[in-house]
């Protein structure tokens, strides 16, 4: 018994001595990607593949103009290789602090280990006159909620594809076909996604917040308004008594609300008006079984079709 225990303890430790030099070794040869949101994670993922270690920040249930920051982020960004972002002023209200507190050189703005995805898409809604304060906290580079669209979505892979080459030309032919590959499985998914929404091009709904400008346009809605007075700005009577009196005029019926708002207003408007709320998810993670790019239109095109279908 003793031997067979010393047997046992030895092949153990042999074991464990080889799994702490493999480990190690392993996770180090694996870039280290952090990103500010959920959906960036998963742009790192579907191309970095098992070469990188990807952590996103934000919950993808949270409001990422919103985020609370903890010492523990500053912990994952101090380790990044590098940092993705979505840019155009959307975390302005809590990275920019953690970048600069993190102590690591690499993931400043503008230097090798941050990116800014903003650069790959097609931004929406750039305004052509001087942004103020009374306009409420309108974004001054254009609406950085872009990555609803899913050609932007492949556009933000495609530059997260390039700049993993950058830093590992050795893995580049490796990142390369897996951001293939999901171009590919992307542009089957699109014909689907089409094709449901393809009756109701051409409608108008009401959202919340405007989060939704990319969606819209990819699949011909149109927005007839928000529930925010001015964006960032919580809902007013006034405000939300016109909306009514628009909604009762054009015959909306649909009114998409982001998960992470009071559902009050957007209640008591549907209820004025006969319409339907639907809380459709912005981002990756919103709901636990929407754990990925595809999943996220799915669920979201499921939701706004059954809307509409019942709005008549
Ligand atoms: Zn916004």
């Amino acid at each position: 018994m003793k031997k067979l225990l010393t047997n046992w303890f030895g092949c153990g430790m042999a074991l464990l001595a080889l799994c702490c030099f493999t480990a190690p070794n392993a996770s180090a040869s694996k870039l280290r990607i952090v990103t500010s949101t959920t959906d960036l994670a998963e742009f790192a993922q579907q191309v970095g593949g098992d070469r990188v270690e990807v952590e996103s920040i934000a919950r993808g249930y949270q409001d990422p103009h919103f985020v609370e920051a903890k010492p523990s982020f500053l912990l994952k960004i101090r380790r990044a290789d590098l940092l993705i972002v979505v840019g155009l002023q959307l975390e302005i209200g809590w990275l920019p602090p953690l970048i600069t507190q993190c102590g690591n050189p690499n993931v400043q703005v503008g230097a090798k280990g941050y990116l800014d995805a903003s650069q790959f898409a097609e931004i929406l809604e750039i305004p052509t006159t001087t942004v103020t304060r009374a306009m409420g906290d309108v974004h001054p580079f254009g609406n950085p909620h872009y990555w609803l669209d899913p050609e932007n979505g492949r556009r933000i892979a495609q530059g997260i594809k390039n700049k993993l080459a950058e830093m590992r030309p050795e893995d580049a032919a490796y990142f390369d076909q897996r951001f293939q590959d999901f171009s590919k499985r992307l542009t089957e998914a699109e014909k689907s996604w089409d094709a449901q929404m393809e009756p109701y091009r051409g409608r108008k709904v009401i959202t919340y917040h405007r989060s939704w400008p990319n969606f819209l346009k990819r699949f011909g809605l149109i927005s007839a308004g928000e529930i925010e007075p001015r964006p960032g700005i919580p809902p007013s009577p006034r405000h939300t008594v016109e909306l009514i009196q628009l909604m009762r005029r054009e015959n909306i019926k649909v009114i998409l609300v982001e998960p992470y708002f009071d559902l009050k207003t957007p209640n008591s408007i549907a209820r004025e008006t006969g319409g339907q709320v639907v809380v459709m998810l912005p981002s990756v993670g919103g709901e636990k079984e929407v754990t990925d790019y595809f999943q996220l239109f799915n669920y979201d095109i499921n939701l706004v079709v059954r809307a509409f279908q019942a709005a008549h």
